[in-house]
C-alpha cells in the first residue's frame, strides 16, 4: 500500500539542486505542503564540492528577480561579487574590457554554487510545511496514478502517492524519462565536442586577487577558451573549455605546460605552475549537454523545470538563471489560476516553453561567440554602438 505524501495539497519535488530548492521555498511560501526528495545526502553536512560541477556561477537579472520574489535577493547578493564587464585577454596580452551595460548597476554576479544551494535548502527547511528527504532517489513514476517509487536507504524502496509532481532532477531527469514512457514527449539532446575542466588561480602571496575582481575574465582563442570568475576568498575559479580530443592529447605536465605557454601564456604565473599541474590532473573533465523537450507538463499532474526541461550549454551563463525564472513564472501562473495546480501548469506550458528553447539556442550561439566573435572587429564595433 503506497504511503501518502501527507497533508492537504501535498506536492512532491524531485531534485533538491538549485531549481528544486528554490521551487520548494516558493511553493512553501504559498502555503502548499511540499515534499522535496533529493538523491544526494545533505550537502550542508558533506565535505567537498557539490555535484562535481562549476564552483561558482554567474547570476543575472532573471535569476535575481526570482530570488527577489521569495525575499532572498539581498541575502544572496551580500556574498556575491559584482562583475561589471568582460575582461578579454588576447594572446598578445593587451587586455581590454567590454561592459555589460551603460549603468553602474548593469552587472552580473559571481555566486558560489554550493553556498547558494545550501542557503535555499536551509530556507526551505525553515518552513513548517516543507519536508526534505535526502538520499531519496526517484526510481519510477506512474503518471496515471501519481505513484512514485524512491530508493530508501541502501537497499530499500519507498512508494508514495502525491497530488502533483515537479521534476527538478537535472539534465538526466528520471521524471522526464517517465514522461517519455507515458506520453508523446518530443525530446532532443546534443553533446557538444567541447568538455571543461576547472582550475584555480589562488590569491597573491599578499592575499589579494591576482587579477581585477569585478570582471568575468575571458581568454578567447577560437578552438579553446578559458574563463575566470572571482571567489570570496580572493581566488578565481578558471574553467578551461576545449574539444575533448585536445584534453586527451595533454597527458603529462610537460605537454600541459607547453599547451599553456602556447595558448594562455600570461595566465601561467598567476595560476602558478605547481597549482596548474595539481588542478588539471586532479579535477574531473565535464561533458556539456543541451536538452530541449516539449511539452513540459503532462498527465494533468507532472511538470518539469530547470535543467530537466531545458539543459543548456554554459556559454550564455543562463542555465540556473533560466531555471530560477521557471519558478517565478510558475508562481505567477499559480496566482493567475487561483492556486489551481493543473491550470497553472497548463498556463505555464502554453506561455513559457518556447522561451526555454530560445535560451537553449542562444546558449549554443554564445558557444561560438565567446570563443571567436568577442575578438572580432565586428563584435567590438557592435558593442561600442550598443554601449554608446
Ligand atoms: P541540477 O543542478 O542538476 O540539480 C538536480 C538535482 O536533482 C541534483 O541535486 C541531483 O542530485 C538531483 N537528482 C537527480 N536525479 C534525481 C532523482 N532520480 N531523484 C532525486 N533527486 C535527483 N548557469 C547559470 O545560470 N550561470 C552560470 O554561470 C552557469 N555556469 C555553469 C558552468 C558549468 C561548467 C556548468 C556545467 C553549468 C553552468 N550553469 C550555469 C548551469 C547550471 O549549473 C544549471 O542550469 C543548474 O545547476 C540547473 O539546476 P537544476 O536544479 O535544474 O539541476
Amino acid at each position: 500500500m503506497p504511503e501518502q505524501e501527507d497533508g492537504n495539497k501535498g506536492v512532491t519535488i524531485v531534485g533538491g539542486g538549485l531549481v528544486g530548492s528554490l521551487l520548494a521555498v516558493s511553493l512553501g511560501q504559498r502555503g502548499l505542503r511540499v515534499h522535496l526528495h533529493e538523491s544526494r545526502s545533505d550537502i550542508r553536512r558533506a565535505a567537498g564540492v557539490s555535484g562535481g560541477r562549476s564552483i561558482n556561477l554567474a547570476l543575472s537579472r532573471r535569476g535575481r528577480e526570482a530570488l527577489r520574489a521569495v525575499g532572498l535577493e539581498d541575502e544572496v547578493l551580500s556574498t556575491a561579487i559584482p562583475m561589471r564587464a568582460r575582461m578579454i585577454h588576447p594572446l598578445s596580452g593587451n587586455q581590454y574590457s567590454i561592459p555589460y551595460g551603460t549603468k553602474r548597476d548593469d552587472c552580473i554576479y559571481s555566486v558560489n554554487r554550493r553556498a547558494l544551494n545550501e542557503l535555499l535548502l536551509t530556507k526551505a527547511e525553515e518552513s513548517p510545511n516543507i519536508s526534505i528527504h535526502f538520499e531519496s532517489r526517484l526510481l519510477q513514476a506512474d503518471l496515471e496514478t501519481n505513484t512514485l517509487v524512491f530508493s530508501d536507504g541502501a537497499t530499500g524502496k519507498k512508494t508514495v502517492q502525491t497530488e502533483f509532481v515537479f521534476g527538478c532532477d537535472g539534465a538526466h531527469s528520471t521524471v522526464r524519462r517517465q514522461m517519455m514512457r507515458w506520453g508523446r514527449l518530443n525530446y532532443q539532446q546534443e553533446y557538444i565536442q567541447h568538455g571543461y575542466r576547472e582550475l584555480t588561480m589562488p590569491p597573491t602571496p599578499s592575499g589579494d586577487f591576482a587579477m581585477e575582481p569585478n570582471f568575468l575574465h575571458i581568454w578567447p582563442h577560437h578552438k579553446f577558451m578559458m574563463i575566470a570568475l572571482p571567489n570570496h576568498d580572493k581566488s578565481f575559479t578558471l574553467t578551461l573549455l576545449m574539444p575533448c580530443s585536445v584534453f586527451e592529447s595533454i597527458r603529462n605536465e610537460y605537454s600541459l605546460l607547453a599547451f599553456f605557454q602556447a595558448h594562455f601564456p600570461h595566465s601561467i604565473n598567476k595560476i602558478g605552475v605547481e597549482h596548474l599541474y595539481k588542478d588539471y590532473f586532479a579535477n574531473p573533465q565535464g561533458k556539456m549537454i543541451s536538452v530541449k523537450c516539449s511539452p513540459h507538463f503532462m498527465a494533468g499532474n507532472t511538470l518539469i523545470l530547470g535543467d530537466a526541461a531545458h539543459a543548456v550549454v554554459p556559454f550564455y551563463g543562463q542555465g540556473m538563471n533560466a531555471g530560477f525564472e521557471d519558478c517565478l513564472v510558475l508562481t505567477e501562473c499559480l496566482t493567475e489560476s487561483g492556486g489551481e495546480l493543473a491550470a497553472a501548469a497548463q498556463l505555464y506550458q502554453d506561455n513559457h516553453w518556447s522561451d526555454t528553447h530560445t535560451i537553449c539556442d542562444l546558449s549554443m550561439y554564445n558557444y561560438i561567440e565567446m570563443r571567436s566573435h568577442v575578438t572580432s572587429p565586428l563584435f567590438l564595433i557592435r558593442k561600442r554602438i550598443d554601449n554608446a
